[in-house]
């Protein structure tokens, strides 16, 4: 299993040979024509801590809602 690492700080996302036993916000974007990056595709990974560094940041809090987890 190929190691996903926060982009922010290198942290390594743990995991125990197949599945994460860390969870890590991931994004992919592909960049469209009314942008100066039209056709690119970026995808970054951050760590909980640096997602948190981030969100800390925002002017406007994001939006929070409780999700039920079927396992
Ligand atoms: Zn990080």
């Amino acid at each position: 299993m190929k190691d996903l690492k926060c982009n922010a700080c290198g942290h390594i996302i743990k995991h125990d040979g197949s599945v994460f036993v860390e969870d890590a916000l991931v994004v992919t974007k592909e960049w469209g024509y009314f942008s100066k990056k039209d056709g690119k595709r970026h995808r970054f990974c951050l760590c909980e801590s640096c997602y948190d560094k981030m969100i800390e940041n925002f002017n406007i809090p994001v939006d929070l809602e409780d999700v039920t987890e079927y396992m």
